[in-house]
């Protein structure tokens, strides 16, 4: 009988984890690592392709595709091969019905109607786990390339995911076996992708415009001393090549002769889509006209496309991106020394002089890949927290305000927008009945005055709170937004010491336009809303007037005669009246009757309070 021998050195096995960036685009996805001395970031590549087309296919045998193999279905079988993912991450149904004929899948609402779901072979899934089936493949990807364990990643973000987006990519890594070390900004990443920033004496303004496939995204940076601040951040999460391409495609179904009738065909539709995007990439690098003919079933159309064609469709495009480059500009208050162009889109020969033509006199870098420079990017990032470089520190801002609702509907912001992140804010509140043991926290995002027309982020409840007068609880709320742009709320009775942390609802996101939407909303209303604030609080002002007033006749009846208080209940009724019905003025008036009655009242409880003390006692 022989004996087994155990060979220690492959017992041993030493695994070594890596850390990656990975750019998780709407488009291609795409994952890089720092390597070597010269700590240099590298995209990792199969087949000499760095891409990883975001892109999903259910087959027939239960098996699922990623990538390339995916994308050669969106013809053949468009309901069953889901694109755009990260559209949908994050976001609520109502949010994305207005786009549903986007899909050429089924999006469907989830029970609780906060989320949605994709249906594919009969299936529903979420956009977390078909996110996390993309990065899974990336991490599969990396580790068969490397030899090593992945388990440790940056993932980027538009600048202006919110927080149910940002952490929704966060579960999205998770679900694929990833820790996510933080959830970074595309164009922050892309700066660092070019190296800037890296030695301590460079002083810069650089505009980083960002178009890909799916999104836009305009971030004004500020470099200094090896610290990259985001002075501001615009975007438009419908606004990209594709939105290129269907423009085209619609350009063609409205001119080619018979083409109109392809319009309810999905097939026939994807593969315009396709011969879009072929003719869109054709003039990088021509200006000779696209020709190409398409069978569909047993016609054939004849689809061309000239450089000026291309021109005009791509114009009201382009112009919305320079439109929104020109806000953030303003909104940083500064002028850029120089731009980074980033993202596929910035390929198209007119999007680059577009670019230029706004900027003359800067330059305008576009050396290196504008496909790979954000998750190069990541890369770099990736490598600053593996604890490899020290020299780098990231700064960020938030694109809305965050508040809590106070009385009467209010918006009370501790956060206000375009603070820089990493930021605390904390405030104190107190209850406005006696015995109060409970209140409702409720955080809101947003521009306006009122709560009710800003978006609800979460809402809970402070209980516990030992009963105690009115005003007397002292209540400190702190919001905390981390490095990754998510938010986290604390509610504290400071005399007790209980506390509730916010568990935030899982509610849809925000894209660009709403934020963009939500803004200029903002501006339109701020006239009227402040006519609203004020008068609201003129209606808080007088209930919690009324409600000490009865609340003083009820405790201090002996202090009082009956002609005193039937006249407090009067003009008690008449404030009541005024707040139901009346303008802010009329209600700040009836609050003054009140009040000058009253008073004389309050002083005669003082005088009998500073007896009762003195009782016994001699002045000496
Ligand atoms: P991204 O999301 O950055 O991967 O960008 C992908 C987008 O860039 C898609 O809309 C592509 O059609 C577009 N794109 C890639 N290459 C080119 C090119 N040579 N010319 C024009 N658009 C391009």
């Amino acid at each position: 009988m022989g004996k087994i021998s155990i060979d220690i050195r492959n017992a041993t096995l030493i695994k070594e984890d890596i850390t990656v960036g990975i750019d998780l685009g709407t488009t291609n996805s795409l994952i890089a690592i720092v390597e070597g001395e010269k700590r240099l970031p590298v995209c990792l590549r199969d087949g000499g392709k760095a891409i990883v087309p975001s892109i999903l296919h259910f087959a027939d045998d239960g098996s699922i595709l990623v990538g390339d193999a995916a994308r050669e279905k969106l013809v053949s079988d468009p309901r069953n091969t889901i694109y755009s993912i990260k559209r949908l991450l994050g976001r609520s149904y109502s949010e994305l019905s207005a786009h549903s004929g986007y899909y050429g899948y089924r999006i469907v609402e989830d029970e609780s109607g906060a989320s949605v779901r994709v249906e594919a072979k009969g299936r529903h899934y979420t956009p977390v786990e078909l996110s996390a089936l993309i990065l899974a493949e990336l991490k599969q990807k990396a580790e068969q390339a490397l030899g090593k364990t992945v388990s440790k990643a940056v993932i980027t973000v538009p600048a202006y995911f919110d927080d149910q987006q940002r952490q929704a990519t966060r579960d999205a890594g998770k679900l694929a076996g990833l820790e996510v070390l933080r959830i970074v900004n595309e164009p922050t990443a892309a700066s660092l992708a070019y190296g800037l920033g890296l030695s301590p004496d460079e002083v810069r303004t650089i505009a980083v415009y960002d178009l890909g496939g799916g999104t836009f995204d305009l971030s004004v940076l500020r470099l200094e001393k090896g610290v990259f601040e985001v002075l501001a951040t615009r975007g438009d999460t419908y606004l990209g090549g594709d939105d290129i391409d269907r423009s085209i495609a619609q350009f063609w179904l409205e001119t080619v002769p018979g083409a109109e009738l392809l319009r309810n065909d999905s097939h026939a539709i994807q593969d315009l889509r396709l011969s879009a995007e072929r003719a869109k990439k054709h003039f990088t690098g021509s200006t000779e006209t696209w020709r190409h003919t398409l069978a569909s079933g047993q016609a054939v159309f004849v689809l061309e496309l000239s450089a000026e064609q291309l021109a005009d469709i791509c114009k009201p495009l382009i112009d919305k991106t320079l439109q929104i480059t020109r806000a953030a500009l303003k909104d940083a208050n500064t002028k850029p020394d120089e731009v980074v162009l980033v993202g596929g889109s910035t390929r198209m020969p007119l999007v680059k002089e577009a670019v230029r033509s706004l900027f003359p006199e800067i330059p305008v870098r576009d050396n290196l890949d504008p496909d790979e420079v954000v998750a190069l990017g990541a890369s770099v990032e990736a490598d600053i927290l593996a604890g490899n470089r020290r020299d780098i520190l990231l700064l960020d801002v938030t694109p809305l305000s965050l508040g809590i609702e106070t009385m009467g509907g209010l918006m009370d912001v501790m956060i206000p927008r375009n603070s820089r992140i990493p930021c605390s804010a904390a405030r104190q509140y107190t209850t406005s009945v006696d015995g109060q043991t409970r209140l409702q926290i409720s955080v809101y995002q947003g521009e306006r005055e009122l709560c009710s027309e800003n978006r609800l982020l979460g809402r809970f409840e402070l209980q516990q709170i030992p009963a105690m007068p009115a005003g007397l609880p002292k209540v400190e709320v702190r919001f905390t937004l981390d490095a990754d742009g998510i938010l986290r709320v604390k509610a504290m009775e400071l005399r007790s010491g209980v506390a509730q942390e916010i568990a935030m609802e899982q509610r849809g996101g925000l894209d660009d336009a709403t934020v963009e939407k939500m803004l200029l909303e903002s501006l339109q209303h701020a006239r009227s809303d402040m006519d609203t604030r004020m008068l609201l609080e003129a209606q808080q002002e007088g209930k919690q007037l009324i409600y000490t007033a009865e609340r003083f006749v009820v405790k201090n009846r002996g202090l009082l005669n009956e002609d005193e208080i039937a006249r407090t209940s009067m003009l008690c009724n008449e404030l009541e009246a005024s707040i139901a019905s009346g303008s802010k003025d009329e209600i700040l008036h009836a609050v003054d009757r009140l009040n000058d009655y009253t008073r004389p009242f309050a002083e005669r409880l003082m005088d009998q309070a500073v007896a009762i003390a003195l009782k016994g006692k001699t002045i000496e």
